[in-house]
């Protein structure tokens, strides 16, 4: 693609603010009134804890289903965002300027003293545009962090579904593709059945709401994990059987790793003494498991979420670099992020966390790193 045919794909049109306005309207206004289990966020500094309404998975389903209608009646059709990606790539990227700028305003505005909406302005704009100045800001009763994090995820999802319809259009299904699809429906499928977990997670209780948090949920997510499947409507791979069999054992290995490590501490927040792997499970100062994976490794979880990314990559085959951009930058991600967890919990756990440390010396990859 010339530049002036990338500039004219990527300027964006009515149909392209339709689509996005639409989802984030379906997401705002069904996300609202349909039931799901009612989770209590992490406790905040003063006492208080976000209530945090889990029905991703349904939400998600209803929404596949009503577009699976919406194409069999002809009213959308459904390679409608893999034939405008990039220009739904330019309206998402100023979606997420416009919005956080009104974020900084409203938090400046702000005189709430809680410590989720407490702001946090240190006079540098760009700093604090970037890094966000609340750390759950609502707007008509929504947590907007959930809400992008959940538009997302579901966005990744719809991208991928596109890119299927496109290759079927064109007749290039295959192996690659297949697997490809199946590997990153499974995970965000599962995403959405264990959505209580995120609660906990550390863009939840700890990264303020922010350009960087806003455009890695909108923007980043959706349009550059699926660049394996943009790539592959391209690019034909003559996958091996065997190939085929040792990228499943790769995404089967790392989900066991993800989820196992994930679930372990979700269960041990809620019930210390819960068994793990069917024992009694060690814990550090009364506060750090340090039994299952959070024996082997401090984040084993990152462990089977790089091996994940690296399966949904091996269907493209070694030819080109390009569709192994996600596993190389959740790497860096990953490193980066086990640091600084690395700080936060140092400095929250103090002693306890050095005992931990000195129990289980391995920060991702027990014997490597
Ligand atoms: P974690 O879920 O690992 O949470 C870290 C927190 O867990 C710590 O700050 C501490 O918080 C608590 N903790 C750490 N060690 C222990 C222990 N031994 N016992 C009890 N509590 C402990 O981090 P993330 O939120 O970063 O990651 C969650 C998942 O999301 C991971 O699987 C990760 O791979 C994935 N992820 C995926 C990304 C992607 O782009 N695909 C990006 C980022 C994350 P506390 O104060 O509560 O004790």
């Amino acid at each position: 693609m010339d530049f002036a045919s990338t500039i004219t794909a990527l300027t964006p049109s009515w149909i392209s603010v339709f689509v996005l306005l639409s989802f984030f309207a379906y997401l705002a206004i069904v996300g609202s009134v349909l039931l799901g289990k009612l989770v209590a966020g992490v406790t905040l500094p003063d006492g208080a804890q976000i209530q945090y309404t889990c029905n991703g998975l349904k939400l998600l389903i209803l929404l596949v289903g009503l577009l699976g209608i919406g194409v069999a009646l002809n009213l959308i059709s459904p390679t409608v965002i893999a034939n405008r990606g990039l220009e739904l790539l330019s309206v998402t990227f100023l979606f997420s300027i416009v919005v956080t700028l009104l974020l900084y305003v409203a938090g400046c505005m702000s005189r709430d003293q809680s410590s989720s909406l407490k702001p946090h302005i240190s006079g540098n704009f760009i700093h604090d545009w970037w890094f966000g100045i609340q750390l759950n800001p609502h707007f008509a009763g929504i947590d907007l962090k959930f809400f992008f994090v959940r538009a997302g995820m579901m966005g990744w999802l719809l991208i991928n579904l596109s890119i299927l319809a496109k290759s079927l259009q064109d007749k290039s299904l295959d192996t690659s593709m297949i697997l490809y699809q199946l590997f990153v429906s499974f995970y965000i499928l599962d995403y959405f059945f264990y959505e209580e977990y995120m609660t906990s997670t550390w863009d939840i209780i700890a990264e303020r709401l922010g350009f960087m948090l806003v455009f890695g949920d909108l923007v980043w997510i959706p349009f550059t994990f699926s660049i394996q499947g943009w790539w592959l409507l391209s690019n034909k791979v003559e996958l091996t059987t065997a190939a085929a069999i040792a990228n499943c054992l790769v995404f089967l290995i790392g989900y066991c790793v993800f989820r196992g490590a994930n679930k372990q501490k979700h269960i041990f927040k809620k019930n210390p003494k819960a068994l793990i792997w069917g024992r009694p499970p060690k814990v550090i100062g009364g506060k750090l498991l340090a039994s299952g994976y959070w024996g082997m490794a401090r984040h084993c979880n990152y462990l089977g979420d790089l091996l994940l990314a690296l399966s949904f990559s091996l269907p493209c085959g070694a030819s080109s670099p390009v569709p192994y951009f996600y596993p190389i930058y959740l790497f860096i991600l990953l490193i980066w992020r086990e640091r600084r967890d690395e700080a936060r919990c140092s400095e929250k756990y103090k002693e306890i966390w050095a005992e931990y440390c000195k129990f289980v010396p391995w920060r991702i990859l027990p014997y490597v790193y």
